[in-house]
């Protein structure tokens, strides 16, 4: 004998049915079949409805018995040929009216018990084997039906009732054992008391019947029919790239479901684990996939996590105070005040100073236990012994299962800490000694992060899900995304690493997409995208919770530095080219780096200084190999090498500082450049990057320009430009006439810093520097003589960009 069990989606609908029918033509070829069916799909929450509605005294319950009448009628019309229908739907419509004669007395009443929502519900199942299996005996399948309240018996514990295995084994046994039938349909979900009254076995019981008949008839397997090709490593509907797992023991199943996989009703696995029956999860929707095969049997050589599972809509219940500590019974009167209240206990955690305990609910349960609790502790809290019972709602619990977890030295560390980089607090762990299980409680708005991010780090062999978030499109946004599309395939090739843009904003608009944008369609999707908002920007990036998120600031904004702390504080690392946050004040720098720390993410912006070049990088390489800066001597103006390496008296100054502009190699306010301050803001973050309490204040700035050209607007500045054209040319003839460069030098030295304009020696270092390059020079302890030599390119969109990315990445590698 063999057990099938079909689900609400096999079953939704004629043409689903249709498909259980060729599965069934197979089987019943070798074997004796029992096949357990689930009501049509969707059926049991409408029956709640319609009850629930006739309770209340609102009479559309009339309304929504009539779509489960049409739904069921509709469905046999489909399924058989007229000749046939009739008996099949007149007792359809008989089965129909007793649900709305109920619906009606509970309407009348007002009044809804347990027992007779069982009843009701208990009408999903009945239609629905009923019509399946006229449909199989129409299809030439002799079969029997067989009402499952006869041969399961359980206690009165309506709407989750309990089975009596030892009434009920007997019965199913002296059924079948009396029928020589080959061929019998049994209706899912439903049974029945000592005295006959219908009950149920909880929601998505239709799995336990089919379990519970397998295991008394000692069947040689039992077949779970449903929607997925089998057990994933994750809930397919939060994990859109969960994996079947081919090949699971009973016990890691049993806590997969237990922990949430909805895919098998819980307690399912223990019956037929008893009788060591294989079970598979197979899909009705795709037959012949492989499936999933639950068994006992070990599996060699495969991975020590078996999966990931979830259940939301958990409360956290904590009984706290110091009058615990080593007096015996507390636990055990916690637990039983539970208990009598039929509070199932989900999860337990207590401190080893024993000083608080704490269990995981349903939340739904939540305020019984904090009534009954409160109750049987109110000796102890009068006297102050323990604290009234805390309760914490909106929680979950994810739990990682897997039998071989034990002998994996680094599971719950590695799950810890990416968990922990991502910005998930964990609420409260537990592990069992057989360390099957490891689950932790956190907020339900984690959830989703929180599965990703643990699947991505046990399961994911194909890459990890990047999500960036970018602010600005101009000069360097724009080839940022360019580049980003050209190297998406070969990031998730590579480095295994899938990026995707999943919101860009501009001074204009915004736009999301947490499937990730179109980088190739990108300025049409924004322009046709909602108004700029940056506080809201920033509040979807925390509201999206997605993980591994990147804030990429390529403005140079004032607003969109301020964000930072924000962001960060949301574990999420920021990636600045825009030099405001880093170049402020040494308070909120230092604060900044500190917020990074503590909350795991990166704060990173090499392309402060030196565009695309590896300054920052190659400092801190420096420093934490043990290294000490003991100068540092630099051209890190871009635009002032470009303009003075092209200024040779045939363009006038300004015509010169256009060019560069033009070319965009200056900041967007092009007098940043020209008045050196730039130069001082890079310089300054050199000298903060090697231990130096600098502030801006504190660098000398020589600058070359005259002071007037430095009010007023930009076009001004140009005006002010042209007409100081002696002043730019006498520093030109001076320097030329000496056989000498013009160089904008930045230095640092025993705590100083200065800026300014020299003329530059053939003999130096610095006198072959073309176009827009720059060079920094580190002296250090290791390089004394010789200094340690960064140069090129040093301004331009395409390297600045280049060197975004590349923090980019350094963000989410490590
Ligand atoms: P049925 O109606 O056939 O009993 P269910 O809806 O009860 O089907 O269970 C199947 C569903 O369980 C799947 O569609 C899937 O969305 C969900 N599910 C949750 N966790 C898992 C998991 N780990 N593996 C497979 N499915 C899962
Ligand atoms: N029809 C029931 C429910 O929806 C039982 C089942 O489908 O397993 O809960
Ligand atoms: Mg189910």
């Amino acid at each position: 004998m063999r057990v099938l069990k079909f689900g609400g989606s096999s079953v939704a609908n004629a043409e689903n049915i249709e498909k259980i029918i060729s599965i069934l033509n197979d089987r019943l070829q070798q074997e004796k079949l029992v096949v357990v069916v689930s009501a049509l799909g969707g059926t049991t929450d409408a029956l709640i409805t319609s009850i629930v509605l006739a309770s209340k005294g609102n009479d559309l319950y009339k309304e929504e018995l009539q779509k489960i009448e049409n739904r069921h009628l509709e469905t046999v019309k489909k399924l058989l040929p007229v000749s046939q229908q009739s008996r099949v739907l007149s007792l359809v419509k008989q089965l129909c009216n007793q649900i709305e004669d109920i619906c009606n007395g509970v309407f009348l009443l007002q009044e809804l018990t347990p027992r007779t929502k069982d009843r009701v519900m208990s009408f999903g199942e009945l239609l629905s084997s009923q019509i399946i299996s006229a449909k199989l005996q129409s299809a030439g399948f002799e079969n029997k039906w067989v009402d499952a309240r006869k041969i399961i018996t359980t206690n009165s514990n309506y709407e989750n009732a309990v089975v009596d295995f030892e009434e009920t084994n007997k019965k199913v046994l002296e059924y079948f054992s009396s029928s020589d039938e080959s061929f019998y349909i049994v209706p899912g979900f439903i049974a029945s008391d000592k005295n006959g009254i219908t009950t149920t076995l909880g929601r998505g019981g239709s799995d336990y019947t089919a379990a519970i008949i397998a295991a008394a008839l000692e069947a040689s397997a039992l077949e779970i029919w449903t929607d997925v090709s089998g057990m994933m490593t994750a809930d397919p509907r939060i994990v859109s790239n969960a994996k079947i797992i081919p090949h699971v023991l009973y016990r890691e199943a049993m806590e997969l479901s237990h922990f949430g996989a909805k895919v098998i009703y819980p307690p399912t696995i223990q019956p037929v684990m008893r009788k060591n029956i294989p079970v598979w999860v197979k899909s009705t929707f795709s037959p012949l996939d492989n499936g999933t095969l639950i068994e006992n049997s070990s599996i060699k050589n495969d991975s020590s996590v078996r999966g990931i599972s979830s259940i939301n809509k958990i409360a956290l219940l904590s009984l706290e105070g110091s009058g615990m500590a080593g007096i015996p019974g507390f636990s055990k009167r916690l637990f039983e005040t539970l208990a009598n209240e039929q509070i199932n206990v989900i999860l337990i955690t207590q401190s080893s100073s024993e000083h608080s305990i704490c269990v995981g609910i349903e939340e739904t349960a939540a305020e019984a236990a904090k009534r009954a609790v409160d109750e049987a502790f109110a000796i102890e809290i009068e006297r102050m012994k323990v604290e009234p019972l805390i309760v914490e709602k909106d929680l979950a619990i994810i739990a990682l299962v897997g039998d071989k977890m034990k002998s994996h030295p680094g599971i719950s560390g590695k799950m810890f800490s990416s968990l922990g980089k991502n910005g998930v607090n964990v609420r409260a762990i537990s592990q069992g000694s057989s360390e099957r299980n490891i689950s932790a409680v956190i907020a339900t708005k984690d959830v989703k992060k929180a599965v990703n991010v643990l699947h991505e780090e046990f399961f994911e062999t194909s890459y990890k899900q990047v999500n960036l978030f970018i602010a600005g499109t101009g000069n360097v946004g724009s080839r940022l995304l360019s580049q980003l599309l050209q190297q998406q395939n070969y990031l998730q090739k590579n480095l295994r690493l899938l990026i995707r843009v999943v919101g860009i904003v501009n001074s204009k608009k915004m736009l999301f997409d947490e499937k990730g944008i179109d980088l190739k369609n990108w300025k049409e999707l924004l322009q046709n995208s909602v108004e700029m908002n940056l506080s809201e920007f920033v509040k979807t990036i925390q509201t999206k919770n997605l993980r591994n998120s990147v804030f990429v600031d390529v403005t140079a904004n004032e607003n969109v530095a301020n964000q930072y702390e924000d962001i960060l504080q949301r574990s999420v690392s920021v990636v600045a080219c825009n030099k405001i946050a880093a170049s402020s004040t040494l308070s909120r720098y230092e604060k900044l780096k500190n917020l990074a720390r503590e909350f795991n993410v990166h704060f990173l912006f090499e392309t402060n200084v030196g565009a695309g070049l590896p300054v920052i990088g190659t400092l801190n390489d420096l420093l934490l190999s043990g290294d000490k800066i003991n100068k540092i001597e630099a051209v890190l103006s871009g635009t002032l090498n470009f303009v003075f390496n092209h200024y040779n008296g045939t363009k006038s100054f300004a015509e010169v500082v256009k060019q560069a502009q033009d070319e965009g190699y200056t900041e967007p306010d092009p007098r940043l450049d020209l008045g050196g301050v730039d130069v001082v803001r890079k310089i300054m973050i050199l000298a903060r990057e090697s231990g130096e309490k600098i502030e801006m204040e504190d660098i000398e700035n020589n600058a070359f320009m005259p002071p007037e050209c430095m009010k007023g607007s930009v076009d001004d500045f140009y005006n002010c430009m042209k007409k100081h054209e002696a002043h730019f040319r006498k520093l030109y003839d001076e320097a030329n006439s000496a056989g000498k460069k013009l160089k904008y030098v930045a230095s640092y030295e025993s705590g100083k810093a200065k800026v300014g304009l020299q003329q530059i020696d053939p003999s130096h270092d610095f006198y072959h520097l073309y176009g827009k390059d720059n060079v920094v020079l580190f002296y250090t302890n290791r390089y004394i003589g010789q200094p340690l030599v960064v140069k090129g390119a040093g301004a331009g969109a395409e390297v600045t960009a280049s060197g975004v990315f590349a923090d980019i990445i350094r963000a989410v590698r490590i």
